[in-house]
């Protein structure tokens, strides 16, 4: 954090002053190298090099979707990588980040739960993948909607997106950045207290409890009546909306009754809203199926009635794999696609 670097500074006999000129250097001409820090002493270089070294990581891979959502595959040192999504739209270029180098949830429908979580991401590793998504363009807004459970990497995941908020860093505001959760209540409780603006999403995906744990088995930990109590506790405190996220699976969750139950859900909720999105298809879970435009539609229907401010979502990016929950397994084929050139890597 910006705040961090003056003891440093002071420390080498250093003005403070250098601090803006050294997140100048990381943030905004995105130096690869401390040697390219030119505007601080060559000395004090000598010594950022030693003590701290900059996170290496490398663009692997680029993927384009004709509707222009680009997909880079983000590798670093130990071998492990992640996939960031770019999602361009009118006035807006949003990225989609991960936390975690796969994900522990094992969400029924979700392929970046396909094989269990590898190891969380370090808040540099996360800073490194919005550097190399501003490589191809201005971001406007942050979803943290990539793979992995940012919950289960609470604190450095916080400290990465503090440090994306920060004044003198780059500088995206709270509000642009959106945190998503497969319902870690603690984490909710936890968010509630931070003082920041970010916005939270929740996935909730079904409206009871018999339905949440079959496809979500964080359901069994923290339940819809304990999710719901914190999200009620977390607008009440922060004042600020959730977003329910509903992942509709054709015969599964898209039925007239589950629109109503979960409209009866979510006004528990106050200033609560609902994304639906049609489920994208995943290889491991052939069995789930995407529900039909009228279907999508009837739901929306119901929610509306209901009292329910709901939008609808389309999925982007599928022809280059990158829509919802679709990040891991491909990603896991183009790992051992990439293990050669990874050993040529010089950073
Ligand atoms: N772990 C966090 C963030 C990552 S998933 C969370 O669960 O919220 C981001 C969103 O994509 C979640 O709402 C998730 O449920 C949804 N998602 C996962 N797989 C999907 C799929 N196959 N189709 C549509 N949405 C999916």
């Amino acid at each position: 954090m910006p705040e961090e670097w003056k003891p440093i500074l002071t420390d080498h006999g250093l003005r403070p002053f250098r601090a803006d000129q050294i997140l100048q250097s990381l943030y905004r001409d995105f130096i690869a190298d401390w040697d390219a820090a030119t505007t601080l002493p060559k000395d004090f270089r000598e010594t950022l090099k030693r003590e701290f070294p900059l996170t290496p990581y490398e663009t692997l891979d680029v993927s384009k979707s004709a509707d222009g959502t680009q997909k880079l595959l983000i590798g670093f040192d130990d071998g492990n990588s992640v996939e960031t999504v770019l999602i361009p739209a009118t006035g807006r270029f949003t990225q989609c980040i991960s936390t975690q180098v796969g994900c522990a949830m094992g969400c029924a429908f979700c392929a970046s739960g396909a094989h269990g979580v590898v190891r969380s991401l370090t808040a540099d590793e996360i800073v490194a993948e919005y550097m190399a998504g501003r490589a191809h363009g201005e971001i406007t807004n942050i979803v943290v909607m990539g793979m992995g459970e940012p919950f289960a990497n609470y604190d450095e995941t916080l400290r990465a997106l503090r440090l994306i908020n920060a004044g003198r860093g780059p500088n995206l505001g709270a509000r642009h950045i959106t945190l998503s959760t497969c319902g870690v209540v603690p984490g909710i409780r936890r968010l509630a207290t931070e003082g920041i603006q970010f916005e939270l999403s929740v996935s909730l995906h079904a409206p009871n409890d018999e339905l949440r744990t079959r496809l979500m088995p964080v359901n069994a930990k923290w339940p819809i009546d304990e999710l719901l109590s914190a999200c009620a506790d977390y607008t009440a405190a922060t004042k600020r909306i959730i977003t329910f996220e509903y992942t509709v699976i054709r015969g599964v969750n898209d039925s007239r009754a589950c629109a109503e139950e979960l409209a009866r859900q979510v006004r528990r909720v106050p200033m609560a809203k609902v994304n639906l999105i049609p489920l994208s298809p995943v290889e491991h879970r052939p069995d789930l199926g995407t529900p039909d435009e009228a279907t999508m539609l009837l739901f929306l229907d119901v929610l509306m009635k209901n009292h329910v401010q709901t939008m609808l979502r389309r999925s982007r990016g599928k022809d280059a794999n990158a829509a919802c929950g679709q990040l891991r397994l491909r990603h896991a084929r183009s790992a051992s696609a990439n293990s050669s050139n990874r050993s040529s890597r010089t950073v």
